[in-house]
């Protein structure tokens, strides 16, 4: 089948990225051609990579070699780009947060809809090995039933780069990490979302958040907490899940960590009381020996293709996208009301 030529819109951190790595992963499908960017220095090193430089948006858009656009520009940029280029009959690859709102959002997808090209939001932490791990293990059952999930990133270097601390563009971490965090539960845990309680935080002074946590309960009964934190000197585990048969721990992307289940053999003696502190406790004393064992980590392997190659076939052959829209919509949705029921407590 016929090789799909990109333009990359916004050539700077993970537009190059896509120019370099990702796109050009799947070179039997696709062929990035050139790249727009509004900064000449970042147009400069575009070119010295050997791609052709656009020198306007409707340049691209113009270009009847190009087929589809993929946009890494600031948050609140990727909308007018993205009805544009679907106006146009381009297809598209959006970067996340697709929007600045559910609001945006529809107004996209109305496009999409009525011009019938493909617009695709570039959730790749659905890839990520570590999810890919716990979502085995949700699957799996291998811990038991999954009951709570603790999700977190944390850092010590503050909110990154410069947009990111302006509200108008789509700064914050919410939109940022948070994006990646709350698509990979909703996708990991399919019930309602019964209640949410998130706190943003504020705490390095810019008009925008640099952390939240969020505390979110589905239908289901599962509970998860959310956590994305720009000021923490030293971090907890990336993923600390609780089943009826275990716990998995998962310390960072290194996948160090472990699982530990119980055996379920009823002849365990119980616990001796360990002194803790100033006192002494049984209920926190390890289980002996034989009530637990540790279990090797799943391979992280996905059961679905990569994102491009899934973009292609979506393109080509018309087969169902793995990041769908009306997801990605539950999650702008999610955001909407955690901004909106913030301030309010
Ligand atoms: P960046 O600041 O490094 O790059 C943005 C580029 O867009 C800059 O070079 C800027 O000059 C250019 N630009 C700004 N407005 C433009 C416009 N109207 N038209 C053309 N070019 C324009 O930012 P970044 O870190 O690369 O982030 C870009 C997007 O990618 C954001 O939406 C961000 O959330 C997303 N992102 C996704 C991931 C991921 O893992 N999926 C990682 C990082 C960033």
């Amino acid at each position: 089948m016929s090789i799909i030529n990109f333009a990359v819109i916004g050539y700077g951190g993970m537009g190059s990225y896509h120019a370099h790595n990702l796109i050009p992963a799947e070179s039997t499908r696709f062929h990035v051609v050139g790249t727009y960017d509004i900064s000449g220095e970042r147009q400069q090193i575009s070119k010295g990579k050997g791609l052709h430089i656009y020198t306007s948006l409707d340049e691209v858009l113009t270009d009847g070699n190009i087929e589809a656009v993929l946009i890494a520009t600031p948050n609140d940029s990727h909308k007018e780009i993205a009805i544009r280029a679907l106006r146009a009959g381009k297809h598209v690859v959006c970067e996340k947060p697709v929007a600045m709102n559910t609001e945006e959002l529809d107004e996209i997808l109305a496009v999409a809809k009525e011009t019938g090209n493909v617009f695709m939001v570039h959730q790749n932490r659905r890839w990520d090995p570590d999810f890919l791990i716990i979502r085995q293990l949700y699957q799996n059952k291998a811990i038991g039933d999954i009951f709570q999930i603790e999700s977190r990133v944390q850092g010590a270097n503050g909110i990154p780069g410069d947009w990111r601390h302006v509200q108008k563009h789509g700064g914050g971490m919410l939109l940022d990490w948070g994006v990646h965090l709350l698509d990979q539960l909703l996708w990991l845990v399919d019930s309602p979302i019964q209640s949410v309680y998130s706190d943003l935080s504020y705490i390095l002074g810019d008009e925008v958040d640099d952390g939240f946590m969020s505390y979110i309960t589905f239908e289901n009964g599962v509970k998860a907490l959310v956590e994305v934190g720009t000021t923490n000197y030293t971090k907890l585990p990336r993923w600390y899940v609780k089943g009826l048969e275990g716990t998995a721990k998962i310390n960072d992307w290194d996948l160090s960590g472990e699982i530990i289940a119980a055996t379920g053999r009823k002849d365990v003696a119980a616990p001796t009381p360990i002194q803790a502190g100033v006192g002494l406790t049984k209920t926190m004393a390890p289980p002996s020996e034989e009530a637990t064992e540790k279990l090797a980590f799943p391979e992280p392997k996905a059961d679905f293709v990569p994102f491009y190659q899934n973009f292609y076939e979506v393109v080509r052959e018309g087969a169902e996208p793995i990041v769908k829209n009306e997801e990605v919509r539950k999650v702008m949705k999610l955001i909407d009301d955690i901004f909106k029921s913030c301030p309010k407590g």
